[in-house]
């Protein structure tokens, strides 16, 4: 029998993939471990797009020692490519690192794991997120590190700490809150008021500068944070959206992303393939936000506004 009642004892205070990975080894924090071959730690990239969250390891994961391996592991090979993601771009973990089984014959078959050995490795998920988050989060701050790439490669610019990507962080720490699956690493900075270091840290007087240490403005950066519902007070949605139209933002309509090109922030392709993306193109995805924020201030102006976009796809088949 374990001696443990959870895996809590043997969370390294050092959090890298590696060191969990090594302590989760050892792990005794439930019976689990007596009968199963191997612990079956997350693997992939950190930060990535996605973290995938399975319950537990089964027979193939349980010899290889690797999640997501056998049937269900092609399986979810699939159900990746179809979502257009790529499997070596993703995190994927279990609730559970041990596999639970029981004897039929000489077969093992696999038994769901109870609610006490869920709890009991639940300090392993947490690690997980939390390291995860230190990846992406300034832990002192509680905003976006800025001394990180974000989309460097995939997009056409390179993103560090911005108003778009806070606003990201604030939706997911506010999705996490209301789930109430596990404690928040995020609880320490928002503590229920997700627009609080938007406001603190972009909001110059009537609307949202782009990025810190960066007083440009984009349409973007002034439509994230009410689209994502991280907030909401009325007065700072007119204020962002008078400054957008008295800005050239909504011409042409229905919002550009910014109003002049900064060929520092693009990446080589961009400069020379097209050089135009963010200068004066206009983002029909951000002009649908931007309706649709319109909608929560002045619903009779963005139900003619709508319309007067709905016309114009219409009439250019754009559709
Ligand atoms: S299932 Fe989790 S808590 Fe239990 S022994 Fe394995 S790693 Fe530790």
């Amino acid at each position: 029998m374990a001696h443990y009642a959870t895996a809590l004892p043997f969370i390294p205070q050092r959090r890298t993939l590696a060191t969990l990975r090594a302590a989760a080894a050892a792990c005794q924090g439930c019976d689990l471990y007596l009968k199963a071959t191997q612990t079956v730690f997350g693997e992939g990239v950190v930060p990535s797009r996605l973290m995938l969250v399975g319950e537990t390891p089964g027979e193939h994961e349980d010899r290889a020692g690797r999640p997501f391996v056998g049937p269900a592991g092609s399986l979810l090979d699939e159900s990746i490519a179809a979502a257009g993601l790529d499997r070596g771009t993703i995190y994927v973990t279990n609730a559970v690192k041990h596999f639970r089984w029981e004897e039929r014959g000489k077969r093992r078959l696999h038994k769901k794991p109870s609610s006490r050995e869920v709890g009991a490795c639940h300090p392993w998920l947490e690690a997980e997120i939390a390291h995860y988050y230190d990846t992406v989060v300034d832990p002192r701050s509680g905003l976006v590190r800025s001394d990180r790439k974000f989309s460097a490669h995939r997009d056409t610019v390179v993103n560090r700490s911005n108003a778009f990507g806070n606003s990201m962080v604030a939706l997911l720490a506010k999705t996490i809150e209301e789930t109430g699956w596990f404690t928040s690493p995020f609880e320490r900075h928002f503590e229920g008021d997700y627009g609080r270091l938007l406001i603190e840290h972009f909001w110059v007087g009537d609307h949202f500068r782009d990025a810190l240490g960066d007083e440009t403005v984009s349409g973007e950066a002034n439509i994230w944070p009410f689209y994502t519902g991280v907030l909401a007070d009325p007065l700072h949605v007119a204020s962002a959206l008078r400054y957008l139209d008295a800005n050239g933002f909504c011409d042409p309509y229905p919002l550009r992303y910014e109003t002049s090109r900064r060929p520092e922030r693009e990446v080589w392709l961009t400069r020379h393939v097209l050089p135009d993306y963010q200068g004066s193109t206009v983002w029909t995805s951000l002009g649908a936000m931007y309706l649709q924020v319109l909608r929560t201030v002045d619903p009779l102006l963005a139900a003619s506004e709508t319309a007067r976009y709905v016309s114009w796809i219409e009439r250019d088949g754009t559709l």
